[in-house]
Protein backbone atom coordinates (compact mmCIF):
# COMPACT_ATOMS: atom_id res chain seq x y z
CA UNK A 1 0.00 0.00 0.00
CA UNK A 2 2.72 2.44 0.62
CA UNK A 3 3.43 2.55 -3.25
CA UNK A 4 -0.11 3.90 -3.75
CA UNK A 5 0.36 6.25 -0.96
CA UNK A 6 3.56 7.48 -2.55
CA UNK A 7 1.42 8.11 -5.76
CA UNK A 8 -1.23 10.22 -3.96
CA UNK A 9 1.44 12.15 -2.58
CA UNK A 10 2.79 12.60 -5.82
CA UNK A 11 0.29 13.59 -7.53
CA UNK A 12 -1.19 16.50 -4.97
CA UNK A 13 2.14 17.81 -5.17
CA UNK A 14 1.97 18.10 -9.30
CA UNK A 15 -1.93 19.30 -8.48
CA UNK A 16 -0.65 22.28 -6.12
CA UNK A 17 2.92 22.98 -8.49
CA UNK A 18 4.70 22.59 -5.39
CA UNK A 19 7.60 20.66 -3.40
CA UNK A 20 6.94 22.79 -0.15
CA UNK A 21 4.50 22.18 2.32
CA UNK A 22 0.93 21.60 1.17
CA UNK A 23 -1.70 23.22 3.98
CA UNK A 24 -5.17 21.32 4.11
CA UNK A 25 -7.36 24.48 3.10
CA UNK A 26 -5.54 28.17 2.86
CA UNK A 27 -7.72 31.30 1.58
CA UNK A 28 -7.11 32.83 -1.27
CA UNK A 29 -6.90 36.66 -1.75
CA UNK A 30 -7.12 37.66 -5.18
CA UNK A 31 -9.70 40.30 -5.56
CA UNK A 32 -10.43 43.46 -4.02
CA UNK A 33 -9.34 42.82 0.04
CA UNK A 34 -7.21 45.51 0.71
CA UNK A 35 -8.91 47.74 -1.38
CA UNK A 36 -12.66 47.55 1.05
CA UNK A 37 -10.56 46.54 4.07
CA UNK A 38 -8.44 49.77 4.10
CA UNK A 39 -11.58 51.38 2.82
CA UNK A 40 -13.29 51.05 6.04
CA UNK A 41 -9.75 52.11 8.68
CA UNK A 42 -9.81 55.05 6.37
CA UNK A 43 -13.36 55.83 7.70
CA UNK A 44 -12.74 54.90 11.01
CA UNK A 45 -16.28 52.81 11.62
CA UNK A 46 -14.20 49.71 12.16
CA UNK A 47 -16.61 48.51 14.28
CA UNK A 48 -20.34 47.84 13.24
CA UNK A 49 -21.56 50.90 12.81
CA UNK A 50 -21.15 51.60 9.53
CA UNK A 51 -23.25 50.27 6.45
CA UNK A 52 -20.36 47.31 5.61
CA UNK A 53 -22.14 44.56 7.55
CA UNK A 54 -25.48 45.39 6.05
CA UNK A 55 -23.75 45.34 2.87
CA UNK A 56 -21.94 42.17 3.47
CA UNK A 57 -25.24 40.58 4.18
CA UNK A 58 -26.94 41.74 1.34
CA UNK A 59 -24.26 40.09 -0.95
CA UNK A 60 -24.72 36.72 1.33
CA UNK A 61 -28.33 36.84 1.27
CA UNK A 62 -28.75 37.95 -2.51
CA UNK A 63 -26.31 34.47 -3.62
CA UNK A 64 -28.07 32.08 -1.20
CA UNK A 65 -31.13 32.88 -1.53
CA UNK A 66 -32.24 33.80 1.62
CA UNK A 67 -35.02 36.19 2.66
CA UNK A 68 -32.51 37.33 6.01
CA UNK A 69 -29.18 37.24 6.63
CA UNK A 70 -27.58 38.14 10.04
CA UNK A 71 -23.87 38.61 10.45
CA UNK A 72 -22.05 37.60 13.26
CA UNK A 73 -18.67 37.57 14.77
CA UNK A 74 -18.02 33.33 13.74
CA UNK A 75 -19.97 30.53 13.33
CA UNK A 76 -20.18 29.10 16.83
CA UNK A 77 -22.11 31.96 17.79
CA UNK A 78 -24.35 32.11 15.30
CA UNK A 79 -25.25 28.58 16.21
CA UNK A 80 -25.36 29.51 19.52
CA UNK A 81 -27.65 32.45 18.76
CA UNK A 82 -29.60 29.62 16.43
CA UNK A 83 -30.30 27.23 19.68
CA UNK A 84 -31.86 30.33 21.75
CA UNK A 85 -33.92 31.68 18.71
CA UNK A 86 -35.21 27.87 17.90
CA UNK A 87 -36.54 28.11 21.60
CA UNK A 88 -33.53 25.41 22.93
CA UNK A 89 -33.76 26.37 26.67
CA UNK A 90 -31.72 24.90 29.25
CA UNK A 91 -32.57 21.01 30.32
CA UNK A 92 -33.77 20.71 26.78
CA UNK A 93 -32.20 18.09 24.23
CA UNK A 94 -30.90 18.87 20.61
CA UNK A 95 -30.55 15.77 17.90
CA UNK A 96 -27.55 16.35 15.89
CA UNK A 97 -24.69 14.01 14.08
CA UNK A 98 -21.54 12.91 16.09
CA UNK A 99 -19.49 13.10 13.18
CA UNK A 100 -19.09 17.11 12.80
CA UNK A 101 -16.61 19.85 14.12
CA UNK A 102 -17.21 20.18 18.15
CA UNK A 103 -19.03 23.70 17.95
CA UNK A 104 -22.09 22.03 16.67
CA UNK A 105 -22.54 20.64 20.26
CA UNK A 106 -20.51 22.97 22.11
CA UNK A 107 -23.18 25.70 20.76
CA UNK A 108 -26.24 22.97 22.20
CA UNK A 109 -24.07 22.93 25.37
CA UNK A 110 -23.82 26.75 25.63
CA UNK A 111 -28.12 26.85 26.41
CA UNK A 112 -27.71 24.21 28.65
CA UNK A 113 -29.22 21.97 26.67
CA UNK A 114 -28.07 17.80 25.72
CA UNK A 115 -26.73 16.67 22.43
CA UNK A 116 -27.85 13.06 21.26
CA UNK A 117 -26.23 11.70 18.49
CA UNK A 118 -27.96 9.75 16.13
CA UNK A 119 -25.74 8.22 13.04
CA UNK A 120 -25.20 9.08 9.92
CA UNK A 121 -25.54 8.07 6.00
CA UNK A 122 -22.78 6.68 3.74
CA UNK A 123 -24.33 8.79 0.91
CA UNK A 124 -24.46 11.93 3.20
CA UNK A 125 -22.07 11.99 5.69
CA UNK A 126 -24.77 13.71 7.13
CA UNK A 127 -27.87 12.25 9.63
CA UNK A 128 -29.48 9.67 8.37
CA UNK A 129 -33.47 10.56 7.99
CA UNK A 130 -34.57 6.60 8.70
CA UNK A 131 -31.94 6.39 11.49
CA UNK A 132 -33.52 9.59 12.67
CA UNK A 133 -37.04 7.72 12.13
CA UNK A 134 -36.26 5.38 14.00
CA UNK A 135 -35.08 6.93 16.95
CA UNK A 136 -37.55 8.96 17.67
CA UNK A 137 -40.24 6.67 17.09
CA UNK A 138 -39.10 4.17 19.45
CA UNK A 139 -37.74 6.71 21.99
CA UNK A 140 -40.14 9.60 21.69
CA UNK A 141 -43.83 10.90 21.83
CA UNK A 142 -45.48 13.84 20.91
CA UNK A 143 -47.68 16.07 22.81
CA UNK A 144 -50.00 19.45 21.77
CA UNK A 145 -49.37 21.97 24.05
CA UNK A 146 -51.49 25.69 23.08
CA UNK A 147 -51.69 23.70 19.60
CA UNK A 148 -47.84 23.24 19.22
CA UNK A 149 -46.47 19.88 18.93
CA UNK A 150 -43.83 19.27 21.44
CA UNK A 151 -41.31 16.30 21.23
CA UNK A 152 -40.57 14.58 24.59
CA UNK A 153 -38.12 12.17 24.76
CA UNK A 154 -39.44 8.87 26.88
CA UNK A 155 -36.61 8.12 28.24
CA UNK A 156 -35.22 11.24 29.76
CA UNK A 157 -38.66 13.10 29.95
CA UNK A 158 -36.97 16.28 28.47
CA UNK A 159 -38.17 18.05 25.07
CA UNK A 160 -36.50 16.92 22.09
CA UNK A 161 -37.01 21.15 20.77
CA UNK A 162 -33.98 21.13 17.44
CA UNK A 163 -32.32 19.10 14.79
CA UNK A 164 -28.94 19.76 13.71
CA UNK A 165 -27.96 18.16 10.01
CA UNK A 166 -24.36 19.42 9.21
CA UNK A 167 -24.00 19.23 5.39
CA UNK A 168 -20.36 17.69 6.28
CA UNK A 169 -17.73 18.70 4.25
CA UNK A 170 -19.64 20.95 2.44
CA UNK A 171 -21.94 18.11 1.45
CA UNK A 172 -26.00 18.68 0.55
CA UNK A 173 -27.59 16.46 3.83
CA UNK A 174 -31.21 14.77 2.89
CA UNK A 175 -33.02 18.02 3.80
CA UNK A 176 -36.47 17.17 2.83
CA UNK A 177 -36.28 14.02 4.07
CA UNK A 178 -35.04 15.29 7.28
CA UNK A 179 -37.25 18.35 7.47
CA UNK A 180 -40.36 16.26 7.31
CA UNK A 181 -39.87 13.56 10.28
CA UNK A 182 -38.80 17.08 12.37
CA UNK A 183 -42.21 18.49 11.42
CA UNK A 184 -44.28 15.40 12.04
CA UNK A 185 -42.15 15.29 15.56
CA UNK A 186 -42.88 19.13 15.97
CA UNK A 187 -38.36 19.49 16.03
CA UNK A 188 -37.13 23.02 14.29
CA UNK A 189 -34.54 21.86 11.99
CA UNK A 190 -31.39 24.43 12.26
CA UNK A 191 -28.96 23.51 9.06
CA UNK A 192 -24.82 23.69 10.18
CA UNK A 193 -24.06 25.35 6.64
CA UNK A 194 -20.76 26.29 8.34
CA UNK A 195 -18.74 24.31 5.41
CA UNK A 196 -21.32 24.49 2.43
CA UNK A 197 -21.82 27.88 0.95
CA UNK A 198 -22.10 27.44 -2.47
CA UNK A 199 -23.25 24.38 -1.90
CA UNK A 200 -27.39 23.21 -3.03
CA UNK A 201 -29.71 20.62 -2.06
CA UNK A 202 -31.80 20.45 -5.24
CA UNK A 203 -31.05 23.32 -6.80
CA UNK A 204 -31.68 25.57 -3.44
CA UNK A 205 -29.04 26.84 -1.16
CA UNK A 206 -27.82 24.71 1.46
CA UNK A 207 -28.99 26.74 4.80
CA UNK A 208 -31.99 28.51 3.29
CA UNK A 209 -34.32 25.01 3.97
CA UNK A 210 -34.46 24.98 7.57
CA UNK A 211 -36.28 27.43 10.74
CA UNK A 212 -32.74 28.88 10.18
CA UNK A 213 -29.28 27.80 8.47
CA UNK A 214 -25.39 28.64 9.86
CA UNK A 215 -22.69 29.69 7.82
CA UNK A 216 -19.08 30.23 8.86
CA UNK A 217 -16.15 32.53 7.38
CA UNK A 218 -13.62 31.35 9.57
CA UNK A 219 -10.28 31.25 7.98
CA UNK A 220 -9.96 27.52 6.31
CA UNK A 221 -13.72 27.53 4.75
CA UNK A 222 -14.67 28.44 1.12
CA UNK A 223 -14.30 32.32 2.17
CA UNK A 224 -13.45 33.84 4.79
CA UNK A 225 -14.10 37.31 7.22
CA UNK A 226 -10.72 36.05 9.19
CA UNK A 227 -13.39 35.19 12.08
CA UNK A 228 -16.83 34.78 10.92
CA UNK A 229 -20.37 33.88 11.26
CA UNK A 230 -24.03 34.19 9.78
CA UNK A 231 -27.37 33.56 10.65
CA UNK A 232 -29.66 32.50 7.42
CA UNK A 233 -33.45 32.76 7.83
CA UNK A 234 -36.78 32.94 6.08
CA UNK A 235 -38.51 34.40 8.97
CA UNK A 236 -38.57 38.06 9.65
CA UNK A 237 -39.29 37.75 13.16
CA UNK A 238 -36.41 35.40 14.01
CA UNK A 239 -33.66 37.71 11.77
CA UNK A 240 -35.10 40.68 14.01
CA UNK A 241 -34.34 38.62 17.46
CA UNK A 242 -31.19 37.63 15.83
CA UNK A 243 -29.91 41.39 15.33
CA UNK A 244 -30.93 41.79 18.44
CA UNK A 245 -29.64 39.49 20.92
CA UNK A 246 -26.32 40.02 18.46
CA UNK A 247 -25.99 43.29 19.75
CA UNK A 248 -26.82 43.61 23.66
CA UNK A 249 -30.46 43.73 22.77
CA UNK A 250 -30.33 47.33 23.10
CA UNK A 251 -32.73 49.21 22.41
CA UNK A 252 -32.97 51.78 19.04
CA UNK A 253 -32.96 55.17 20.73
CA UNK A 254 -30.98 58.21 19.66
CA UNK A 255 -28.83 58.51 22.87
CA UNK A 256 -30.36 56.34 26.02
CA UNK A 257 -28.57 52.51 26.92
CA UNK A 258 -31.39 50.59 27.26
CA UNK A 259 -31.73 46.59 26.98
CA UNK A 260 -34.81 44.51 27.13
CA UNK A 261 -33.00 41.13 27.70
CA UNK A 262 -29.50 39.60 28.31
CA UNK A 263 -28.24 40.25 24.98
CA UNK A 264 -24.76 38.82 23.35
CA UNK A 265 -21.71 40.83 21.49
CA UNK A 266 -21.99 38.62 18.76
CA UNK A 267 -22.11 41.41 15.94
CA UNK A 268 -19.29 41.40 13.01
CA UNK A 269 -17.75 44.23 12.47
CA UNK A 270 -16.82 46.33 9.46
CA UNK A 271 -13.41 45.08 9.25
CA UNK A 272 -14.87 41.33 8.93
CA UNK A 273 -17.74 42.19 6.64
CA UNK A 274 -15.24 44.65 3.74
CA UNK A 275 -13.11 41.75 3.43
CA UNK A 276 -16.38 39.48 3.13
CA UNK A 277 -17.52 41.37 0.37
CA UNK A 278 -14.13 41.19 -1.16
CA UNK A 279 -14.32 37.60 -0.94
CA UNK A 280 -17.92 36.90 -1.88
CA UNK A 281 -16.99 38.77 -5.53
CA UNK A 282 -14.90 35.30 -5.91
CA UNK A 283 -17.48 32.50 -4.57
CA UNK A 284 -18.73 31.64 -7.77
CA UNK A 285 -15.47 31.22 -9.09
CA UNK A 286 -13.79 29.15 -5.69
CA UNK A 287 -16.59 26.85 -6.20
CA UNK A 288 -15.58 26.29 -9.83
CA UNK A 289 -12.05 25.91 -9.04
CA UNK A 290 -12.90 23.87 -6.02
CA UNK A 291 -15.24 21.44 -8.01
CA UNK A 292 -12.63 20.95 -10.76
CA UNK A 293 -10.31 19.86 -8.49
CA UNK A 294 -12.49 17.22 -6.92
CA UNK A 295 -12.89 16.10 -10.66
CA UNK A 296 -9.24 15.64 -10.53
CA UNK A 297 -8.94 13.78 -7.71
CA UNK A 298 -11.15 11.85 -8.45
CA UNK A 299 -10.00 11.01 -12.02
CA UNK A 300 -6.41 9.73 -10.29
CA UNK A 301 -8.84 7.98 -7.27
CA UNK A 302 -10.69 6.00 -9.95
CA UNK A 303 -7.97 4.47 -11.06
CA UNK A 304 -6.66 3.21 -7.48
CA UNK A 305 -8.57 0.25 -6.47
CA UNK A 306 -8.96 0.14 -2.39
CA UNK A 307 -9.51 4.03 -2.42
CA UNK A 308 -12.23 5.78 -2.79
CA UNK A 309 -13.21 8.94 -2.82
CA UNK A 310 -16.52 10.58 -1.73
CA UNK A 311 -18.63 11.77 -4.00
CA UNK A 312 -21.87 14.36 -4.32
CA UNK A 313 -25.17 11.91 -4.18
CA UNK A 314 -27.13 13.04 -7.32
CA UNK A 315 -29.72 15.58 -6.02
CA UNK A 316 -26.74 17.37 -4.78
CA UNK A 317 -23.97 20.24 -6.11
CA UNK A 318 -21.20 20.09 -3.49
CA UNK A 319 -18.64 22.54 -2.92
CA UNK A 320 -16.33 20.29 -2.35
CA UNK A 321 -15.14 22.06 0.64
CA UNK A 322 -12.61 19.59 1.61
CA UNK A 323 -12.08 15.94 -0.56
CA UNK A 324 -12.21 12.81 1.47
CA UNK A 325 -11.03 9.70 0.62
CA UNK A 326 -12.25 5.94 2.05
CA UNK A 327 -9.31 3.62 3.21
CA UNK A 328 -9.79 0.24 3.75
CA UNK A 329 -9.17 0.37 7.59
CA UNK A 330 -7.56 2.40 10.50
CA UNK A 331 -4.59 0.76 9.84
CA UNK A 332 -4.07 1.86 5.82
CA UNK A 333 -6.13 5.42 7.84
CA UNK A 334 -2.69 6.29 10.37
CA UNK A 335 0.09 5.09 7.28
CA UNK A 336 -1.62 7.12 5.13
CA UNK A 337 -1.41 10.45 7.44
CA UNK A 338 1.89 9.82 8.87
CA UNK A 339 3.19 9.62 5.83
CA UNK A 340 2.10 12.55 3.82
CA UNK A 341 2.39 14.28 7.21
CA UNK A 342 6.32 13.36 6.92
CA UNK A 343 6.50 14.25 3.45
CA UNK A 344 4.84 18.13 3.91
CA UNK A 345 1.59 17.11 2.71
CA UNK A 346 -1.22 18.64 5.58
CA UNK A 347 -3.79 15.63 5.02
CA UNK A 348 -6.39 15.45 8.49
CA UNK A 349 -8.38 12.79 9.30
CA UNK A 350 -12.24 13.37 9.97
CA UNK A 351 -13.16 14.82 13.72
CA UNK A 352 -12.88 12.25 16.87
CA UNK A 353 -16.46 11.58 16.47
CA UNK A 354 -18.29 13.54 19.37
CA UNK A 355 -19.17 10.51 21.82
CA UNK A 356 -15.58 9.39 22.15
CA UNK A 357 -14.62 12.95 23.74
CA UNK A 358 -14.47 12.68 27.01
CA UNK A 359 -16.58 15.91 27.35
CA UNK A 360 -19.59 14.21 25.50
CA UNK A 361 -19.31 10.60 26.14
CA UNK A 362 -22.30 10.54 28.35
CA UNK A 363 -24.47 11.79 25.62
CA UNK A 364 -28.01 9.72 24.59
CA UNK A 365 -27.18 7.79 21.12
CA UNK A 366 -27.86 5.32 19.09
CA UNK A 367 -25.98 2.76 18.05
CA UNK A 368 -23.35 4.74 15.16
CA UNK A 369 -21.69 2.30 13.70
CA UNK A 370 -21.68 4.04 10.22
CA UNK A 371 -19.91 7.15 12.05
CA UNK A 372 -17.75 5.00 13.61
CA UNK A 373 -16.77 3.34 10.31
CA UNK A 374 -15.91 6.28 8.39
CA UNK A 375 -13.79 7.96 10.89
CA UNK A 376 -11.51 5.09 11.03
CA UNK A 377 -11.41 5.20 7.04
CA UNK A 378 -11.79 8.94 6.36
CA UNK A 379 -8.95 11.00 5.22
CA UNK A 380 -9.20 14.52 4.18
CA UNK A 381 -7.00 15.83 1.29
CA UNK A 382 -5.43 19.09 0.95
CA UNK A 383 -8.93 21.69 -1.31
CA UNK A 384 -7.46 24.79 -1.22
CA UNK A 385 -8.57 26.53 -4.59
CA UNK A 386 -6.14 26.37 -7.03
CA UNK A 387 -5.98 29.43 -8.46
C1 LIG B 1 -16.23 25.78 11.18
C2 LIG B 1 -17.41 25.10 11.70
C3 LIG B 1 -18.20 25.63 12.73
C4 LIG B 1 -17.83 26.84 13.55
O1 LIG B 1 -17.52 27.95 12.86
P1 LIG B 1 -16.49 29.02 13.48
O2 LIG B 1 -16.68 30.18 12.56
O3 LIG B 1 -15.13 28.42 13.42
O4 LIG B 1 -16.94 29.33 14.87
C5 LIG B 1 -19.35 24.96 13.09
N1 LIG B 1 -19.69 23.79 12.52
C6 LIG B 1 -18.95 23.24 11.55
C7 LIG B 1 -19.41 21.96 10.96
C8 LIG B 1 -17.78 23.86 11.13
O5 LIG B 1 -17.01 23.28 10.18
Amino acid sequence: MDDVFLDIIRFIRKVYGTQGVIPLHEPRFIGNEKEYVAGVIDSTFVSSVAGKVEEFEKAVAKYTGSRYAVAVVNGTAALHLAMILAGVRSGDEVITQSLTFVATANAIRYTGANPVFIDISEKTLSLDPEKLEFFLKKNSTVKLENGKKVCYNRLTGRRIVACVPVHTFGHPALIDELMQICDQYGIAVIEDAAESLGSLYKGKHTGTLGLMGVLSFNGNKIITTGSGGMILTQDKDIAIRAKHLSTQAKINHQWEYIHDEVGYNYRMTGLQAALGLAQMENVDYFVRRKRALFYQYKEFFDKIKDVEIFEEPQFARSNYWLNVILLENLKFRDNFLKLSHTQGIMTRPAWRPLHLLDIYKDCQRMDLTVTEQYYSRMVCLPSSVVV
